[in-house]
Parts: structure tokens; sequence; C-alpha cells
């Protein structure tokens, strides 16, 4: 911690979040929330003196009701993988997919639900899952906004009006279908580009498509043009070369020393195609 934080002086554990809150009101602008702390091996944070951690806040629940996933902001997420596994529905299924791309399992078992979602940055993959997903994130136990308002405003505006992410609620009704994909160097490397489909369908209600896209733009973007694309097409295979015009249109990758921009275009266009064709292909089965 010492060299991860040189100038910590306070490291405090509030046991709720209303004493974590004050201390964020007191707080200077050297303080800092923590999470599973694994971001401090990515982002320098040479000038932190107060810590306040989230570890006795007891926000490492996970709850799976009938119309929610509930998890808790403190909770790991391999425990939350851990917890999705008996339930064999397509919103589960999506998260754990992307749970399972995510870095190694012990960073996965220190990376929590509030610091993937506060920490978002190009290289995240859970948050392209959830915002292919109905997801919604609780603010200090009492508020709540949707993921996609979130990443267009920004974690540092959203939380700097307000103070923690408690919770992360996504929907699990009608019958949904997903597919995660992502490409980097090697498997364990931040994502290129990674992309989300998803499918639900809901009695007395047309077809829904989410299609979401990562590693390409500062955050987590939501493609409603392909949604509507997929909409028309529906069926059979996807016209890739149409796809990639569409996508190139909607995206302006951000500059990445590993590969040119027109590069990940098409590797986005393709993971998208693929998603796709999963969702048909398990639509089949
Ligand atoms: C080696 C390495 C590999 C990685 N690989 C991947 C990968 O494959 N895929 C991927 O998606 N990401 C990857 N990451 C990035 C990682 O997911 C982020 O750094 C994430 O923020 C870590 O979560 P954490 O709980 O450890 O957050 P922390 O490091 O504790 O915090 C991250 C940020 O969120 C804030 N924060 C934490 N919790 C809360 C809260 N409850 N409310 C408000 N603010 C909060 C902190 O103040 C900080 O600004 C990798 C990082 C490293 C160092």
């Amino acid at each position: 911690m010492a060299k991860l934080l040189p100038r910590l002086e306070y490291y405090h554990r509030p046991r709720t979040i209303e004493g974590a809150k004050k201390l964020l009101r007191q707080g200077k602008r050297t303080t800092m929330i923590l999470g599973g702390g694994v971001s401090l091996g990515m982002i320098p944070r040479k000038q932190i003196t107060d810590v306040i951690a989230t570890e006795k806040l007891n926000l490492d629940y996970f709850i799976a009701g009938e119309e929610l996933i509930q998890l808790g902001a403190g909770l790991s997420l391999g425990s939350a993988a851990r917890q999705l596994e008996p339930h064999d529905d397509g919103a589960a299924r999506l998260i754990m997919e992307a749970i399972s791309r995510t870095a190694t399992t012990p960073l996965r078992n220190l990376m929590t639900i509030g610091g993937v979602l506060a920490g978002v940055g190009p290289w995240s993959d859970l948050p392209v899952a959830l915002l292919a997903l109905h997801t919604t994130l609780v603010i200090d136990g009492d508020q709540k906004i949707e993921l996609e308002r979130f990443l267009l405003e920004g974690p540092a505006k959203v939380l700097s009006r307000s103070g923690l992410v408690t919770e992360v609620q996504v929907q699990r009704t009608g019958e949904i279908s997903g597919s995660f994909m992502k490409f980097g160097r090697n498997t364990t490397d931040l994502a290129m580009a990674s992309a989300a489909v998803s499918r639900r369908h809901s009695p007395g209600y047309d077809a829904e498509i989410r299609v979401a896209v990562g590693g390409l733009v500062a955050r987590p973007k939501r493609l409603a043009d392909v949604e509507e694309f997929f909409l028309s097409e529906r069926q059979g295979e996807v016209d890739r070369s149409s796809l990639l015009d569409l996508v190139s249109k909607t995206v302006t990758p951000r500059p990445d020393p590993r590969a040119e921009k027109e590069y990940r275009l098409n590797l986005v266009t393709q993971l998208i195609a693929d998603c796709w064709e999963d969702l048909l292909e398990e639509g089949q089965r």
C-alpha cells in the first residue's frame, strides 16, 4: 500500500453509507474511495492522502429475485460469477461471460462491482455486457441512474454530485439471450475491442435488441443504429460489409498503440456480427 499510495495518511473504514458520505463531504481532493484497489496498478495515485474503504459497508451481497439481479457494489467479480452460476437465464449468463473474460482469477477476486463501474474506461468488459442489458446503478443507497446515462455523463461528474456506487440492478424479466465477445493480444489483455448483444422477448411486446461495444472509445457505448439494423435484418447471416459501414459512421475510435483505427473498426464489426450469429444459433437450439 505504501508504494501504491505513497502519501496516504488516513485509511477510513466506515460501517454505514451515511458515515462514508460524511467522510466524503469532509474530504479533500486527495480523498479516494477504495473498492478492490486494482486500479492502483494502472493509475498512479501519488497525491492521495485519505482512503475511504468500502469493505465494512456490507455491500458484498448478491440477490437474484424474479425481476432483478442485485449486485452489491462491494461484491468481487469472482464472487458474483460464482453466485450467478446456478441461475440459468440469459442475463446471468451474459454477465458471467463478461466476468470470465475480465483479467485473471486473482484479480477478479479483488475487483469489485462498484470499482469496475466507477473506474470504467476503454478497457472495461463487464460494463459492456451490463449496457447490453437493462442496468441501473444505485448511488448512495437511495438514488438511481440508468447505466447508459451514467456512462454518457461520466462517473466523475455523476459521483461528484453524490458519492458512492452502492448497487447494480439488472433486469431479468422476459426471455433474454445474450452474447459477449472480446479481442485482445492474448486472453488476459485489455480489450482492443469488445461487443455485447442481447435480445429480449417479453409477452405482448416486440423483441428488443441492445448492442454495446467497448475498447474503442473512452467508455462503453450503445449503438442504437446497429440495434435498428438487426431489428430490420432479424434472421439470417449478417451483411458484414453494411454493418462495417454503419459502425464506421457511429464510432470514432481513440488511438490505440496496438492497432490502427480501421483494423479495430473492422474487428468490432466482426465481434458484433459474431455475437448476433451466436444469438441466432442459441435461438435455434
Ligand atoms: C493488471 C490489470 C488488468 C486489468 N484487466 C482488466 C480486464 O481484463 N477487464 C476489465 O474490465 N478491467 C481490467 N482492469 C481494470 C479494472 O477493472 C479497473 O481498474 C477497476 O476499476 C478495478 O476495480 P476495483 O474494485 O479494484 O476498483 P478500485 O481500484 O478500488 O477503484 C477504481 C475507481 O473506482 C472508485 N471506486 C471504487 N469503488 C467505488 C464505489 N463503490 N463508489 C464510487 N467510486 C468507487 C475509486 O475511487 C477509483 O477511482 C485491469 C486492471 C489491472 C491493473
